[in-house]
C-alpha cells in the first residue's frame, strides 16, 4: 500500500461514486470479476450501505446531518426543500447540494444561478427524486443502436418500478384528469402514465429510495478486488505515452498526495466537475465544457377538486424522509411536438398557505413541473480559470449560459400547458406558473458529450472513451449529446453500462491473450 491507504496500481480507477460511476463498478464486478477496481470520492460516507439515499435514514436529525455533510463548502447555508419553494427568489440550494459561490453569471447572459453539486459517497443520487423516464423522439441518441437494451439494463441497476406508489390516494384520478386534456393524438407510449421511479417498498411497507448502493449491489460490495476510498480528491488524470495511466489523489484526511497507476480511468464526477478534472489534467478537447444545458423548469400548484378525507385510504402510512405514501407521481411524456416533460407529484401539504379551517386532504395537493428541452448552443459552457481556485483547490468554474429565443418560445408554451394541466386536475393554487432560475433542474448535460465521430463537437466516442486519450472514459449526464427534457440519470447510467462493457471486453481479451502467451512460453 506504499504507506498510504491507497493501492499502488489497479486495473480501473473510478473517480466519483454517483450512480454512473457506480454502474461502472457494478458491470465490471459482474463481467470482469478478476479486475482490480479503486473508486475515489471527494466527499464523506454519509449513509449505510455507502451511497444509500439519505431519505432511507429514518431519524430526521441523522438525515439532516447526512445532508449537511454532503454540502461541501456550502454546508451550513440555508437550503430549500422543494423546487416550488424557490419562488421567493432567494438563491438557495436543495438539501444535500450546494451552489457555486461565484462565476455563475456574466453581464448580458442568463447564467446558471442555482447550478448545484453534491460531495458525498453516492453523489446526488443520495438526495434525488428518483424519476427515471425513458428518452423519446429527438431526445434519443441515434448513433447508439442498442439504447433500449441499455435502458433496460439501467432500469435493472437502479431498481426502477412503476408500482412503488400503488395505492396512493387519488393517483388514478390525477392521471385520468391529466389524460383527459393531454392524451389526445398521442401514441400509447407517450400518454399520461405512472412515473417510473427508482423506489421500492420493503416487506414492512417502508419506501426505499435507490441510491448508488442499489446500483453497486452486493456483487460490487462483495467483490474482493473492489475498494471505495472516500474523502479522496482526484486532482489529475495521469497520461503516459498518450494513454490513460492512473490518477493523482489528495487524501483529504491527511492532506497528502499520492499516485495510483491504472490501465483504465473512468471519470464520473458530475457534468461540471468531470470537465474540470480533465481541464486540470491538461486534457482539453475543443468541445470540453461546451453545449452545457439544463432543463428550464416551470412549476404550478393545484388542488384536486371534489375529493374528501373519506376517499383517502385510512391505512396509508407515513414513510421516512417527509415523503409519504400519499405522494403519487404521474408522468406526462415529452414529445417532439411538445418538447417538455411533465413530473406531476401529489403532496400531503400545500406549498402555499391555506386557511386554518381548510384542512388538506392527503394526496390532494398537486405540484406540477414541466422540464423543457434546451436549444443547444456551443457557446453555453462551463469554462475554467487557471488563475482562480475553488474550495477544493481545483480550477474555478465560470458558467456562460443563455436562453435563446426558441427557449423562450418553448417556455411560453410550457407555461400555457402547465396551467391547462393544473386546471384539469383541480383548482389552481397559484395565480400564474413560475419559471425557476436556470440550474434548478439539477440535470446538467452536454459538457463531455459523446459523438459518432471525432469532429471537434464531442469529447468522447459512443463507448464514452475520450477521443484523444485511449483508456480514459467519462460518465454522467455530461455525456448525453441530445437535448433532453426527461430526467437524465437513467440515460446516463445506460451509457455507463455500454462504456463499462467496452472496458470489460478489453480486459477479458487482454487476460486471455496473456494466458495464451504464458502457455506458449512454457
Ligand atoms: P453525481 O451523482 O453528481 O456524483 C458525482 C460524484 O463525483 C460526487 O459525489 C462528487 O463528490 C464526486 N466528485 C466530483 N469531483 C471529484 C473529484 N475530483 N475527485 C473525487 N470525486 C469527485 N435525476 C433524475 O434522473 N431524476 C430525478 O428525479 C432527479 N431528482 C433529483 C433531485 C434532487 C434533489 C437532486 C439533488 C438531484 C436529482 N437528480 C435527478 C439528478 C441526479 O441525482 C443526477 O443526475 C445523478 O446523481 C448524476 O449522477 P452522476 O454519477 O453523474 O453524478
Amino acid at each position: 500500500m506504499g504507506g498510504s491507504r491507497y493501492p499502488d496500481a489497479v486495473d480501473i480507477a473510478i473517480v466519483g461514486s454517483g450512480p454512473t460511476a457506480s454502474a461502472y463498478a457494478r458491470i465490471l464486478s459482474e463481467t470482469a470479476p478478476g479486475a482490480t477496481i479503486a473508486m475515489f470520492e471527494v466527499g464523506p460516507t454519509v449513509s449505510n450501505p455507502p451511497g444509500a439515499h439519505v431519505k432511507n435514514i429514518a431519524d430526521p436529525e441523522r438525515r439532516s446531518l447526512a445532508q449537511r455533510a454532503s454540502e461541501g463548502s456550502g454546508a451550513g447555508a440555508e437550503t430549500v426543500s422543494s423546487p416550488g419553494a424557490v419562488k421567493s427568489g432567494e438563491r438557495r440550494a436543495r438539501p444535500g447540494t450546494y451552489l457555486l459561490p461565484d462565476g455563475y453569471v456574466f453581464p448580458g447572459e442568463d447564467g446558471m444561478p442555482v447550478a448545484a453539486m453534491s460531495s458525498n459517497v453516492g453523489g446526488m443520487a443520495a438526495h434525488w427524486t428518483a424519476a427515471c423516464p425513458r428518452p423519446a423522439g429527438k431526445e434519443r441518441i441515434a448513433f447508439v443502436p442498442e439504447l433500449d437494451q441499455l435502458l433496460d439494463d439501467a432500469s435493472r441497476l437502479l431498481g426502477v418500478t412503476t408500482h412503488a406508489f400503488d395505492g396512493a390516494p387519488f393517483s388514478d384520478l390525477v392521471r385520468e384528469r391529466l389524460a383527459a386534456v393531454a392524451d389526445n393524438g398521442r401514441k400509447p407510449a407517450y400518454r399520461v402514465q405512472s412515473m417510473p421511479l427508482a423506489v421500492h417498498r420493503r416487506d414492512d411497507g417502508a419506501l426505499m429510495w435507490s441510491g448508488s448502493d442499489v446500483v453497486m449491489g452486493d456483487v460490487t460490495r462483495e467483490n474482493p478486488h473492489f475498494n471505495l476510498f472516500d474523502e479522496s480528491l482526484v486532482t489529475r488524470v495521469l497520461v503516459a505515452g498518450g494513454v490513460a495511466a492512473g490518477v493523482e489523489i489528495q487524501d483529504r484526511r491527511s492532506g497528502e498526495t499520492h499516485q495510483v497507476a491504472a490501465r483504465y480511468v473512468v471519470v464520473g464526477a458530475d457534468a461540471l466537475r468531470t470537465p474540470q478534472l480533465l481541464w486540470a489534467s491538461e486534457i482539453r478537447p475543443a468541445a470540453l465544457g461546451r453545449y452545457l444545458n439544463d432543463q428550464a423548469q416551470v412549476v404550478f400548484g393545484s388542488r384536486l377538486r371534489d375529493v374528501s378525507e373519506g376517499d383517502s385510504p385510512a391505512d396509508v402510512q407515513d414513510a421516512q424522509g417527509g415523503l409519504s405514501a400519499y405522494s403519487g407521481v404521474a408522468w406526462v411524456p415529452y414529445t417532439d411536438e411538445a418538447p417538455f416533460h411533465g413530473q406531476i407529484m401529489q403532496l400531503d401539504a400545500s406549498p402555499v398557505p391555506l386557511a386554518d379551517d381548510d384542512p388538506v386532504v392527503p394526496g390532494s395537493i398537486v405540484g406540477l413541473g414541466l422540464f423543457c428541452a434546451k436549444d443547444l448552443q456551443r457557446e453555453d459552457r462551463v469554462a475554467f480559470d487557471d488563475g482562480a481556485r475553488d474550495s477544493y483547490g481545483m480550477p474555478a468554474m465560470r458558467i456562460h449560459y443563455r436562453l435563446t429565443e426558441r427557449d423562450h418560445d418553448v417556455l411560453e408554451r410550457a407555461k400555457q400547458e402547465i396551467v391547462r394541466l393544473g386546471k384539469a386536475v383541480g383548482e389552481p393554487l397559484d395565480e400564474r406558473p413560475f419559471v425557476l432560475p436556470p440550474g434548478s433542474s439539477l440535470h446538467y448535460q452536454g459538457t463531455t458529450r459523446m459523438g459518432a465521430t471525432d469532429d471537434g463537437e464531442s469529447v468522447c466516442s459512443p463507448d464514452s472513451q475520450v477521443w484523444e486519450v485511449p483508456g480514459l472514459f467519462v460518465a454522467g449526464n455530461g455525456v448525453i449529446p441530445t437535448s433532453t427534457a426527461c430526467n437524465p440519470t437513467l440515460t446516463s447510467v445506460a451509457l455507463a453500462v455500454r462504456g463499462a462493457r467496452r472496458i470489460a471486453g478489453e480486459l477479458t481479451s487482454s487476460l486471455l491473450l496473456s494466458k495464451s502467451d504464458n502457455r506458449m512460453t512454457k
